[in-house]
């Protein structure tokens, strides 16, 4: 099995990284929050050049486009390089996805746009959609990689940042779900239902979507609010669709709503599980009255 390199080991690295130790590989990885976070059995680098001196594909899951393309470039300037391929699983927006795609090509190397969805205990039970574009030769050369980190992945295209748009697309839908089923949960339960009970009809009914069939049972009525996402990045993500549109000139009326829900929901409690977005819908109304 070959050596991949792994660079950001935070809630979803960290679960994509182990699922590549289990399948065999030897992963080299590091994190700029300290060794802590390396999963056990694979080995922990002191810095980025030190990845990429060692692995000839390495794997990015880290916070923005930023981010990534700072680590993209230390990549590719490592003295004594061995990285050919780039897969960046990452969030990072269109544009990013192209700068990094770009700034990588310049140096020889192969990008994969990669944004993966499903959750981190999507990434653990291996049921995580890894959507990715590359080019033929790229996809030949990391499929093998794809395929050890989840059982579920879809090529949709082979321009970086087609990958990035889908992703996009679906975390504002995500986002819009799990907000608009908050208000109607509390609107539900200010009328007297039992909120169990409600997500059991609406799941037998028209309104259901990814929040009343997943988050809601799992995360809200629990009380666990233990998704592994935080809500900057859900904002963080609206925000890059919300920009990415208005590239397009397309309509953004929802998305506009959804997006300064979210921003709110990440200045009042930063850092805090996206799941919570129901108790910050639910006091921002008795605060409203
Ligand atoms: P996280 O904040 O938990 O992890 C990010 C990690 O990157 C941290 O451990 C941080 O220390 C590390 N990091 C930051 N700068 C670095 C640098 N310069 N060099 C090395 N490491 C660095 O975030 P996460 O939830 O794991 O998300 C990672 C990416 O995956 C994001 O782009 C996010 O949008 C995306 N994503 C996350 C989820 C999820 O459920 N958590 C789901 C889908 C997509």
């Amino acid at each position: 099995m070959p050596t991949v390199g792994f660079v950001g080991l935070g809630n979803m690295g960290g679960a994509l990284a182990a699922n590549l130790v289990q399948r065999g590989h030897r992963v080299v990885a590091y994190d700029s929050a300290g060794p802590a976070r390396t999963p056990s059995f694979a080995a922990t680098c002191k810095d980025v050049a030190e990845v990429a001196r060692t692995a000839r594909t390495v794997v990015l899951s880290l916070p923005d486009g930023h981010v990534s393309e700072k680590v993209a470039r230390e990549i590719a300037e490592a003295a004594g390089r061995r990285t050919t391929y780039v897969v960046d699983t990452s969030t990072v927006g269109v544009t990013a996805a192209r700068r990094v795609a770009d700034l990588l090509a310049e140096h020889g190397i192969g990008h994969a746009d990669a944004p993966v969805s499903g959750g981190v205990a999507g990434a653990r039970a291996r049921t995580l959609t890894i959507m990715y574009a590359a080019p033929d030769e790229v996809c030949a050369a990391v499929e093998p990689v794809l395929a050890d980190l989840s059982d579920r992945r879809r090529r949709v295209g082979e321009r970086p940042g087609m990958a990035q748009a889908l992703k996009l697309a679906n975390n504002f839908l995500s986002a819009t779900a799990l907000a608009a089923t908050s208000e109607a949960v509390a609107f539900g339960r200010a009328a007297g239902l039992d909120p169990a009970q409600m997500l059991d009809v609406l799941n037998a009914s028209s309104g259901r979507n990814g929040a009343t069939e997943d988050k809601f049972p799992r995360h809200v009525l629990t009380g666990h609010y233990d998704s592994g996402f935080a809500n900057s990045l859900m904002a963080k993500d609206v925000d890059l669709y919300l920009r990415a549109v208005a590239e397009q000139g397309g309509p953004d009326e929802v998305g506009t709503l959804i997006g300064a829900l979210w921003q709110r929901f990440a200045d009042a409690e930063p850092g805090a599980d996206f799941t919570r977005v129901h108790r910050f819908v639910e006091a921002t109304r008795r605060h409203d009255r």
